[in-house]
């Protein structure tokens, strides 16, 4: 029943405001393209401000409601994240019913919190605002939860920070011991004024970070024979998450024990702080070489016949190794495009870990075809029954039949023989085999992974990507993450 009294307090029903908190990011100085793109703790809160209405409800974002998080959110970093597990606690204590952040990749270094902190908001039915997206989240919407959790793979972030790279630096460079290429995992660089690899006292600002004790652990147990198997199972235990591969270019990367590759191979003293001493780091190359065959490097194409390209051929790619000091690459057999193959190899499996770590990836990928199985398998045995039937025929049949029963019998086999395979097929998906109960845990994923073949690896990757094409480059050296586009199987 409507009245004019009743439309009027509905008119005049109190809006109450949506109360916000912010959660405001510095990261670790130094990196020129970071420079850029930073804002200050005081402009990220200046932008908040200006998110004044969110659904039709006043923002309320008093002072005492912003959420600095100083500390590197990196999932290597040591020293305890305090600002935002009190965030994440006062989420699930009802206090906010807003949380507003700069950017999500800014907020989201680490995996495993960024789940953490959109599972609190969606059971507690928060709102997520990204400013640079100028656009309010609801993540009890599967879309918007599912936008805000492929944000924070971030798949560009373990490529870039993990790269180790080793390529040949100028012979200048080389003779004032400066650090070539980017900084490696474990080490932030320090820049002067005018952008330029600072130096103090004759050691160039490359200098060791939050990250460096795992470098020092995994080159240290690496060179006292530990298994790598072990050493990456270790690591996960606590939540340090690298791929076998990254394990293997941190062992081999000559930078961390102060040495830079020669122009004529070996190496020539660096001058800035090792992490491992020579010695150390020596043997621990040996050990690696050791396991491998005398070949050390890159040896294992997981992309090959797996990624596609821009040209239009599908499953083109083909690895091939490096000469001299040049890294190994990835080529399509069509167009001859290529790609730095272990560069390539790190973004791939990170985003494709990161899609399976997620919680709707059983779901979405491990698909029940059980029903599809017993219908091939139905097929299958119908055709056989056809067949017998044939056969019995030709025990009573006239020489003039017998010639078009043969040719039946002929056409039936191969049916039959694809329907069974089908059938078996169908009821095992073989891909996810090894991996169907750690879809949806990151942990247990980077162990099934470890274990896992290359070609149930390989088949791991057929099963999550619908294609991964590799576009040309569009300059020298450009990043693969930024040159393979991916979608995913069940966007098909
Ligand atoms: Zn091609």
């Amino acid at each position: 029943m409507t009245t004019p009294l009743l439309d009027r307090l509905a008119d005049e029903a109190p809006v109450f405001p949506l109360v916000a908190a912010l959660l405001a990011r510095v990261s670790r100085k130094g990196r020129a393209a970071d420079r850029d793109r930073e804002r200050s703790p005081e402009q990220q809160l200046d932008a908040a401000r200006e998110v004044t209405e969110v659904d039709g409800r006043p923002v309320l974002l008093t002072d005492d409601a912003v959420y600095e998080e100083r500390q590197s959110a990196s999932r290597f970093g040591t020293k305890p994240r305090k600002r935002f597990d009190a965030l994440l606690d006062d989420l699930r204590a009802g206090r906010y019913g807003l949380v507003i952040v700069w950017e999500v990749d800014r907020a989201a270094r680490e995996l495993e919190a960024w789940s953490r902190f959109l599972n609190v908001c969606r059971d507690r039915g928060v709102l997520i605002h990204v400013i640079t997206h100028r656009r309010t989240y609801d993540v009890r919407v599967g879309r918007d939860w599912r936008s805000l959790a492929d944000d924070g793979i971030d798949a560009a972030y373990f490529s870039e920070k993990l790269s180790v790279n080793i390529r040949r630096g100028h012979a200048d460079s080389a003779a004032q011991g400066r650090p070539g290429g980017r900084a490696p995992f474990g080490y932030a660089r320090v820049y002067d004024g005018r952008g330029k690899l600072a130096q103090v006292d004759g050691v160039w600002q490359q200098i060791p970070n939050d990250d460096a004790p795992v470098v020092k652990e995994i080159i240290e147990r690496v060179a006292a024979s530990v298994p790598l198997n072990e050493v990456q199972r270790d690591l996960a235990a606590r939540g340090v998450i690298l791929p076998r591969s990254t394990i293997h270019a941190i062992v081999t990367c000559p930078a961390y024990a102060n040495l830079r590759p020669a122009p004529g191979g070996g190496h020539t003293q660096g001058r800035w702080v090792p992490i491992v001493d020579e010695t150390t780091w020596r043997q621990a190359v040996a050990v690696l070489d050791g396991n491998r065959g005398s070949k050390p490097g890159h040896t294992v194409w997981l992309l090959s016949q797996v990624g596609d390209c821009v040209c239009g051929a599908s499953g083109s790619w083909k690895g091939q190794h490096g000469k001299g000091n040049t890294a190994a690459t990835y080529f399509c057999r069509e167009c001859g495009t290529k790609v730095n193959a272990a560069q390539a190899d790190q973004y791939v499996l990170a985003l494709a870990l990161g899609r399976l770590a997620r919680p709707d990836a059983a779901a979405v990928f491990a698909r029940d075809t059980s029903a599809d199985a017993t219908a091939a398998r139905a097929e299958a045995d119908d055709l056989r029954r056809k067949a017998s039937r044939f056969r019995d025929r030709l025990e009573t049949a006239a020489a003039e039949e017998e010639e078009e029963i043969l040719e039946q019998l002929r056409r039936l086999k191969p049916r039959i023989k694809k329907a069974t395979e089908r059938a078996a097929q169908l009821s095992t998906p073989p891909a996810l085999a090894g991996f169907a109960d750690a879809l949806g845990n990151e942990e247990l994923l980077v162990r099934r992974w470890a274990d896992a073949s290359l070609p149930a690896r390989k088949a791991l990757l057929k099963v999550v990507f619908e294609r991964l094409e590799l576009q040309r480059a569009a300059y020298r050296g450009q990043p693969a993450g930024e040159r393979i586009t991916h979608r995913w199987a069940d966007e098909a």
